[in-house]
């Protein structure tokens, strides 16, 4: 009995992976397949697995991702939630053959407005992922005023938290490049800017 219950509960409420808008070779070398099966195939489909046991029962079943990032307390809930959000966000930011090396229209103008220039805006947000210390993320946020923010958030937190919508985000846990860059996290993110889709991340503005 407690089992078949099991099995209805975790059929209602159940969060779900993001399907990958390319095949998982399909950014090596810069993101291998290799990486992929365990950060996509491996990483997130354990976060996606947690959060869906983990909500249920509690005032968070039936909450969508971002409801629950954004009010949850610090626990076990919000750190998987978190994960769920920044790497759905992560893994759709990405193509293999950019259309454009850098943003157009109203994400260009933002970024031309609160940074000066492109260039600045990449040193800014390198900056910021290269020096986070230990694990988590560089965002580009848009605060509540409309403005353009580079974020630091530890471990699997989100600027979704602080009232910001997430635009861009580089992840610099071990598990997004060590198996292709070991200890060279600069590099990585040196060559993520070659892959961002710019259309996906102007239509998160
Ligand atoms: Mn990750």
């Amino acid at each position: 009995m407690n089992v078949l219950l099991t099995t209805i509960t975790s059929l209602i409420m159940t969060y779900s992976m993001p399907t990958l808008p390319y095949a998982k070779d399909a950014l090596a070398p810069i993101i291998s397949q290799e990486t992929i099966d365990f950060h996509y195939g491996k990483h997130l489909q354990t976060y996606v697995n947690n959060l869906s046991a983990l909500v249920s029962g509690t005032p968070f079943e039936g909450k969508t991702v971002e409801e629950i990032v954004a009010v949850a307390p610090d626990g076990a809930i919000f750190n998987n939630a978190g994960q769920v959000l920044n790497h759905t966000l992560y893994f759709l930011q990405f193509t293999p053959q950019p259309e454009q090396n850098q943003p157009t229209g109203k994400l260009a103008e933002a970024i031309q407005r609160d940074f000066g220039n492109f260039e600045n805006f990449k040193d800014e947000m390198t900056q910021a992922a290269t020096s986070l210390f230990g694990s988590g993320w560089a965002w580009l946020a848009m605060n509540k005023d409309g403005k353009l923010v580079i974020v630091k958030e530890p471990n699997g937190s989100n600027p979704i938290r602080q009232g910001m919508k997430p635009l861009l985000g580089f992840d610099v846990w071990e598990h997004a490049y060590y198996l292709d860059y070991q200890n060279r996290r600069t590099d990585h993110l040196a060559n993520l800017w070659k892959i961002i889709d710019w259309k996906v991340v102007e239509n998160r503005m």
